[in-house]
């Protein structure tokens, strides 16, 4: 089912939509039929079975992590994972510039914005995201390179409403890279879980992050 779950979902993607299986709570098992179906793009929302599943798999797959990060869990995290997609606060961006500088390394994130409708959801506002990009990032955050954004659509039928969420985020990913040409590597918008990744192909998701449809 694995097997055929992915391949029917990248048939339906672009070229320049990468998929990523996110393979929390899911066995290593599972993980394993999926790279021999020829995923290599994983991501994961806890620190410890990140850091299981990375010891225990093969060393090509890439990582991502996309859960709530807290500081004290990043040397669990930063050395498996090749994009954070989920960095939701400025607290948690000067803990990794931090790390990142004590290790002369560099950090790839997403800025995760709250586009849902719902109180429950975490990240940056978009006017938090707004404000955050008009400071001068190379000399605050020099060992970190913000890609793009990372979004969750309010969880309902409601298309509409989901729709609503994705223009949200696009419209403000458009108004950044208009806003500062000068971050060439801020390409990146992270939209679209299992049940609403063909809407967020029509908002230009570079990444969608699809769990139980590949692997339930
Ligand atoms: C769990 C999760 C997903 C995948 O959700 P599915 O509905 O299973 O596709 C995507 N993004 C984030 C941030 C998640 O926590």
């Amino acid at each position: 089912m694995i097997t055929e779950n992915l391949h029917r979902i990248k048939e339906q993607l672009p070229a320049t939509t990468r998929l990523v299986a996110v393979s929390k709570y899911r066995p290593i098992e599972e993980l394993q039929e999926a790279y021999d179906a020829g995923q290599r793009i994983f991501a994961e929302s806890r620190p410890a079975e990140l850091e299981v599943k990375a010891k225990a798999l093969p060393e090509d797959i890439e990582w991502h992590f996309i859960g709530h990060l807290q500081t004290n869990k990043l040397k669990m995290v930063l050395p498996y994972a090749r994009l954070i997609q989920s960095v939701d606060s400025g607290h948690l961006l000067q803990a990794i510039e931090k790390y990142a500088a004590d290790r002369e390394t560099r950090v790839d994130i997403l800025i995760e914005v709250h586009i849902a409708q719902e109180e429950s959801k975490q990240g940056f506002t978009v006017e938090e995201t707004e404000n955050l990009f008009a400071q001068d990032l190379a000399s605050t955050y020099p060992h970190i390179r913000i890609r793009g954004l990372m979004g969750m659509a309010s969880n309902t039928d409601d298309r509409e409403r989901i729709d609503k969420d994705f223009s949200k985020i696009e419209e403000l990913f458009d108004r950044i890279r208009s806003e500062h040409p000068d971050y060439s590597d801020f390409d990146q918008l992270s939209i679209g879980m299992s049940n609403d990744w063909g809407t967020a192909l029509k908002h230009k998701a570079t990444i969608v992050r699809i769990g139980s449809a590949i692997f339930n």
